[in-house]
């Protein structure tokens, strides 16, 4: 099974991913948690240049960048534990691609998704969670990791909006594929509507 978590920055996808991982761990699976970019050691040096180069990259590019990583990604590790039966739980993946590469930066999203598809062989998850947050309650919410929050300031809040509207129509065009959850309720109550759904697909 094929999990991915999904979200704005701030909104609490690893913390999440953590969480079923430990629960499905305890109900005896075997859980690959990883993540994009830089899910393996390729993808180490991609997210490195793709979010630390000094400069800006051409959005063309910069898709491309993260279609390479996930290609690499899905086909040495993704793909492998999926075959042993192993239950994959990945922060991030194609839809934060159409959110950010796409509606956040200036490409088309159908263009951004089809890439996608060819660079993972059309492999999607059986299950999507999208932790849905306003993006200015994740700037409050990052106030402490200062990187992070200065990343977060440099870039428009427009930008974050239209991440966030396009991860929630994503969603809304694929019902069975996605949970949505409200990423302002406790911890421990997102846990466990995600424990029912993912209880749902074992
Ligand atoms: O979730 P994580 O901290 O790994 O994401 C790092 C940053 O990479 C995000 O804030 C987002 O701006 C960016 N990103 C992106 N496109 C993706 C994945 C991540 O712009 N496909």
């Amino acid at each position: 099974r094929f999990i991915t978590l999904e979200g704005g920055d701030g909104s609490g996808k690893s913390t999440q991913a953590a969480l079923l991982e430990q629960w499905l761990t305890a109900e005896g699976r075997t859980v690959v948690r990883t993540r994009e970019p830089g899910g393996t050691e390729v993808g180490v040096e991609i997210r490195e240049l793709v979010l630390h180069h000094r400069g800006d990259i051409d959005p063309r590019a910069e898709a491309l960048l993260y279609a390479a990583d996930r290609a690499h990604h899905v086909a040495t590790l993704v793909r492998p534990a999926l075959a042993r039966g192993e239950v994959v739980v990945q922060d991030r993946y194609l839809d934060s691609s159409v959110a950010y590469q796409g509606a956040g930066r200036v490409l088309d999203p159908a263009e951004v998704r089809s890439l996608s598809e060819w660079a993972t062989g059309g492999l999607l998850p059986d299950l999507t969670v999208l932790l849905d947050l306003d993006p200015h309650a994740a700037r409050a919410r990052l106030d402490v990791a200062r990187t992070r929050y200065d990343r977060l300031e440099a870039e428009a809040s427009e930008f974050h909006d239209r991440v966030r509207r396009a991860f929630l129509d994503l969603a809304a065009a694929e019902p069975e594929r996605f949970l949505v959850v409200d990423a302002t309720r406790p911890v421990e109550e997102i846990a466990a509507s995600i424990r029912e759904r993912v209880r749902g697909l074992l």
